[in-house]
């Protein structure tokens, strides 16, 4: 089971807000509710939560720009609540340094699911990072920079390399286009998301089971990827 945790939720209407709180406060988690962003930042940093779960349209201003404010200092999981058709907000608010996104309308267990994996994720990191990350039957010595897989060494390009670190030593946080082509290929690329497609289409190949049914290297579509260990 996974720890308590210290929770905010940032959300304007007061029927999604108490779904959310009772649906978090039934797993034992502390919960603590703001109905702007004004509030929000106020209460973030008086309550110095695990994670916040924060919906892009606000009163007083929007989400992303809270989550910017906040990613200047705090290191909290977040987690945007989005309208289905808001896909450059959310995408917005991922690059400004939100970990995943809940579509509305959501179920309990969703959210649970997705408050879980963040949770685990920030549990892991505290923990230190460990030099050797696996999945499925593949392992990466990110000190010896050696892939492997059955025990068998696995040939990667650089790029594949950079592609497959980066995604995996963040499990469960949503990377947008963006971001892997700024951390992967280097400013001045931002552009380029075909080349994100045609690499990460090569790295299945060859570490996935079936490279057309992904269990490690899932797409969010319209917005990037994420890894699942
Ligand atoms: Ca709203």
């Amino acid at each position: 089971m996974e720890p308590r945790a210290r929770i905010l939720v940032v959300e304007d209407e007061p029927d999604i807000r108490r779904f959310v709180r009772m649906t978090l406060e039934a797993e034992g988690h502390e919960v603590f509710e703001a109905a702007t962003v004004q509030r929000g930042l106020i209460d973030a940093g008086s309550r110095r939560p695990d994670l916040a779960i924060i919906d892009l349209g606000l009163p007083d201003g929007d989400g992303v720009g809270l989550i910017r404010e906040l990613r200047t200092w705090s290191a909290a999981a977040m987690i945007v609540l989005s309208a289905r058709s808001a896909e450059t907000d959310k995408i917005g608010a991922l690059d400004a340094g939100a970990d995943d996104y809940l579509v509305k309308p959501f179920g309990a267990g969703e959210l649970l699911a997705r408050v879980r994996a963040q949770l685990r994720r920030q549990t892991l990191a505290n923990a230190g990072a460990d030099p050797v990350l696996r999945f499925g039957t593949v392992s990466v010595d990110l000190a010896r920079r050696v892939v492997e897989r059955d025990g068998q060494p696995l040939h990667l390009t650089p790029i594949e390399y950079r592609l497959l670190t980066h995604l995996a030593s963040q499990p469960d946080r949503v990377v947008t286009h963006q971001h892997l082509l700024k951390a992967v290929w280097g400013p001045g690329h931002a552009e380029d998301t075909h080349y994100v497609r045609v690499h990460m289409a090569n790295l299945r190949k060859k570490v996935e089971d079936d490279p057309s049914m992904p269990r490690h290297l899932l797409t969010e579509a319209g917005v990037g990827y994420r890894f699942r260990p």
